[in-house]
Formats: C-alpha cells, sequence, structure tokens
C-alpha cells in the first residue's frame, strides 16, 4: 500500500547541504493506521512531503497504493496531489474569511468541480466529523479542535485512499487531541483509508496499528502499538532513540 525503498532527501540551506532523510526504507503493507515518530529534527515532516507529493525525493522509490509517485510528470501529480491523497497540516490553513463549510468545498472549486455537489459534500464531510452545527461559521468562532477537524474535513473532500497528518493536535489540549485520535481511527477503520499521522506523543501513537521511529534521517525502528498504553510505547520509543 505505501512503500519507500532507500529515499533520500537534502535540503540546500545557505550553501550547505542538510541531510533530512538518509536513506529511509519501510513498508505499510495494509490499510490501517499509523504513527511516524522521532525527535524535532528527524525527517518525519519531510518523510510526509514525500509521501503526499509536494516535494520531491533525490533519489529511492516512493510507491503508495499501486503506483510509484517518484518520477511522476507534473499533470500527473497534479492528479495524485488531489484524487490520490489528503494532507492536513499541523497550521489548520483555514481562510479566515470564508465560513467552514466553504474552506472545506474550496479545494474542489479550485479543480473546477460543480459548486452545489462540493458545497452538498462539504456539509456532509462537516456532519461526519461532528462539526454538522459549524458549519456557517468562521474559523475565528471555532476552538482549535474544531479547525482542525475542518481542515480533516477539507483533506477528505476527493476520499482520498490515503490520510497524511503533520502533528495534527500539536496545538490542542488533550481532551481535543483525544477527540481527534479517535475520529483519524474511525476514519482508518470505517472507511477504508490509510492514516500516517506524524506525532511526537505516546498517547497518540497509542491509538495507532505501527509506529515508524525516525532517528537523524533513517529509520531506527518500528512498534507493534497493538495493546501497548502510552507509557509502555513511551519506554519503547526511548529505546530505540537511544535516549
Ligand atoms: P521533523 O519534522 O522531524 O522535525 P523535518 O523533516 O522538518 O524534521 O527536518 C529534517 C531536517 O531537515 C532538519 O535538520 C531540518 O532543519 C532540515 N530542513 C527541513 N526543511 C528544510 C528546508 N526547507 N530548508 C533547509 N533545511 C530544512
Ligand atoms: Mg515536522
Amino acid at each position: 500500500m505505501i512503500r519507500c525503498a532507500d529515499v533520500t532527501k537534502s535540503y540546500d540551506l545557505a550553501g550547505r547541504s542538510v541531510a533530512a532523510l538518509r536513506g529511509v526504507s519501510f513498508e505499510i503493507p495494509a490499510r490501517g493506521f499509523y504513527a511516524i515518530m522521532g525527535a524535532s529534527g528527524s525527517g518525519k515532516s519531510t518523510l510526509l512531503h514525500l509521501l503526499g507529493g509536494i516535494d520531491a525525493a533525490d533519489s529511492g522509490e516512493i510507491e503508495i497504493g499501486q503506483a510509484r509517485i517518484d518520477g511522476l510528470d507534473e499533470a500527473r501529480l497534479t492528479r495524485f496531489r488531489r484524487r490520490g491523497v489528503g494532507i492536513v497540516f499541523q497550521q489548520f490553513n483555514l481562510i479566515a474569511t470564508m465560513t467552514a463549510a466553504d474552506n472545506v468545498a474550496l479545494p474542489g472549486l479550485i479543480a473546477g468541480e460543480p459548486a452545489g455537489a462540493m458545497r452538498e459534500r462539504a456539509l456532509s464531510l462537516l456532519e461526519r466529523l461532528g462539526l454538522g452545527d459549524r458549519a456557517s461559521h468562521r474559523p475565528e468562532a471555532l476552538s482549535g479542535g474544531e479547525q482542525q477537524r475542518v481542515a480533516i474535513a477539507r483533506s477528505l473532500l476527493f476520499e482520498p485512499p490515503v490520510l497524511l497528518a503533520d502533528e495534527p493536535t500539536g496545538n490542542l489540549d488533550s481532551a481535543s487531541s483525544e477527540k481527534l485520535w479517535s475520529v483519524l481511527g474511525e476514519l482508518a477503520s470505517e472507511h477504508e483509508m490509510t492514516v500516517v499521522m506524524v506525532t511526537h506523543e505516546p498517547a497518540a501513537a497509542a491509538h495507532c496499528e505501527r509506529v515508524l521511529v525516525l532517528r537523524d534521517g533513517l529509520v531506527a525502528g518500528e512498534i507493534n502499538a497493538e495493546h501497548r498504553d502510552a507509557g509502555d510505547l513511551a519506554a519503547e520509543y526511548q529505546r530505540l532513540c537511544g535516549a
């Protein structure tokens, strides 16, 4: 379903090359709810951006679904970004002057889809995420957890088979975080999606099936997270990171 083989990525920083990923290989064979953990700077966001096709690897292979996404031409890459994957960033990136429903429908309008159908779909997604009564609110009238769920609804507009979320609960209190992890887990199991969430919170990873641990741009190991609580996971994570 998702496969990376020897993926590398460096950034140029003031003429100096910074290696963000130094040969990352892993496989997510089946649908489900997965986490990527690692210290700050270990390459989590870089990996998520490559999986989402919003940045290109320097070398290596990336397969999502049945398709290789490294080396796609611009037209196919645009289609993949729109239909093949949904991305939720840590900052909600909602448009302040638009209602929740309009924010969710916007990618559809940009893609030239009929407005009425997009609005209907936006409302049903907001409903599904427990925000049916917030559809006509602007972001400023929503809590952080509600705004994050609007951003998730927006990422689901085209029903992508894969949802990528970068520290989705980084700005939320623990009650809102718990709610959001449950929603992501439900999306993975009920809607036959693969959800990959970047997090540094063991409590978040405990909701997942498996945790990929990154360290200095490499895979330090994987943790089977089923039947583990947050404390247990944190200990295993510390062991893998040698911290
Ligand atoms: P994480 O999300 O795990 O904190 P990142 O993937 O954001 O890590 O970053 C990995 C490494 O790449 C870090 O050393 C970071 O400073 C560097 N990096 C990330 N993005 C850029 C960029 N746009 N320009 C230069 N360096 C970057
Ligand atoms: Mg990051």
